[in-house]
């Protein structure tokens, strides 16, 4: 698909908004609807592409870019990111780890006993039975609500920055639709 081309980070970010679906239950995926690029074993990715100023192409894989807006930064060399649910296309942050190549192909055994005797998440918040759901991933690991609803917040607020949401009205007279659009400057 055509992607918009943009000459800064904003513009790109704000492509970056457009194409995924933020809002939904803790463990879905927020699957990327935009331009994607296969890797060497056929897998596919988003991929989201830009011009700086002078013409020069760029892109960046938007699963990076969830985890630099999650974390502020970039993975680090050396580091890849993870897909704890498998699902390749999904930017839901919650879903990806930043992990080495060893770890990374070690998964899928399952998580580790480590992991799974865990009583806090990583940012203290208690794994009480209302405060876990299972991602639908191999293993089905525990992830913190809690956590997770702040990053909805977090999100929603970036998105806001560069978004609205408006009502469009439905033809069969069945329930407005609620549709993202870009803001205008
Ligand atoms: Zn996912
Ligand atoms: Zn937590």
């Amino acid at each position: 698909m055509n992607m918009p081309k943009g000459t800064n980070i904003q513009d790109h970010q704000a492509n970056y908004w457009q194409h995924i679906r933020i809002f939904g239950a803790p463990a879905e995926c927020w699957t990327w609807v935009g331009g994607t690029r296969a890797n060497r074993d056929g897998q596919r990715y988003g991929q989201v592409s830009w011009k700086e100023q002078g013409g020069r192409s760029k892109n960046e894989a938007t699963h990076r870019i969830a985890v630099r807006l999650r974390d502020g930064v970039f993975p680090s060399c050396g580091f890849w990111v993870d897909h704890l649910c498998r699902n390749t296309l999904c930017v839901n942050p919650l879903h990806l780890e930043v992990t080495t190549p060893k770890i990374n192909s070690a998964r899928g055994l399952g998580p580790t006993a480590a992991n799974a005797a865990k009583t806090h998440c990583d940012n203290g918040h208690e794994f009480t039975k209302d405060n876990i759901y299972r991602h639908g991933g191999v293993g089905g690991g525990r992830r913190c609500k809690a956590c997770h609803s702040r990053l909805l917040r977090k999100y929603r607020d970036l998105k806001l920055k560069t978004h609205k949401q408006i009502r469009v009205k439905r033809e069969d007279g069945g329930l407005d639709r609620r549709v993202w659009v870009p803001r205008v400057p």
